[in-house]
């Protein structure tokens, strides 16, 4: 295939989220002084917290509760795990959390090698991610990877998420690409993968987490540098 237009998708594809995440949780935990408070062990606190993210985001996704509760309550429930009752805490570690965390600078390995070889091949690159404008760009521009990216397409933007068809519709207009010249490079089977079927694009899902596909994807790859084999 002739592919012209590459589109990344952005966290958990190149942009390292669970460890830029983790480092943000740290940070807060040191600031905060959460041992004084009596959770002495943050490897532990950790773990209790990506527990609740999990469960909440997946009630997140299904429309049981809105943005904000997710975003405080996982960081009240896991504070209350260590008997520390502190809503207004939590609130405030919550809003730090979101100003902290696009600052954050991991990337997968190979992420700059891989996007080099890519523009010497004189590919258009471009993102599709399901974030707000200004968070994803602050993102890209502290790691160092924005010079690499013509648009950077963003639900915001488009008023459209992936996997639905409007957002990857608003990426084509925007940039110009032609469908069967475009592929769709992500994590998330559901919006990327599914979503790039479902609009007729060809699509690559990197597999960092080596789970069992459950979409059928163009190409699977499990490290970026894979890539180099495709295009
Ligand atoms: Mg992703």
């Amino acid at each position: 295939m002739n592919y012209k237009d590459l589109f990344f998708d952005l966290d958990h594809t190149i942009w390292d989220f669970e460890l830029n995440s983790k480092e943000t949780i740290q940070e807060l935990y040191d600031t905060h002084n959460l041992a004084a408070l009596g959770i002495t062990d943050f490897d532990a606190y950790f773990t209790v917290y990506s527990g609740h993210n999990h469960r909440l985001w997946d009630r997140y996704t299904k429309g049981f509760i809105k943005q904000e509760e997710l975003r405080w309550k996982r960081i009240y429930l896991s504070l209350l795990d260590f008997k520390v009752a502190n809503e207004k805490l939590a609130k405030e570690m919550s809003v730090q959390y979101l100003d902290i965390l696009p600052f954050k600078k991991n990337l997968f390995p190979y992420t700059i090698e891989i996007l080099n070889y890519l523009k010497d091949k004189e590919y258009k690159m471009h993102l599709i991610t399901n974030g707000f404008e200004t968070v994803q760009l602050h993102k890209i521009k502290n790691s160092k990877i924005d010079h690499f990216f013509t648009e950077v397409i963003t639900s915001e933007a488009s008023n459209s998420l992936k996997p639905h068809a409007g957002i990857f519709e608003y990426a084509l207009q925007t940039t110009k690409a032609v469908l069967e010249n475009s592929i769709m490079i992500g994590d998330n089977e559901a919006a990327d993968i599914q979503g790039g079927i479902n609009f007729g694009m060809d699509t690559i899902f990197v597999n960092h987490l080596q789970v069992t596909p459950s979409v059928k994807a163009t190409y699977t790859i499990t490290h970026l540098k894979e890539l180099e084999a495709i295009l």
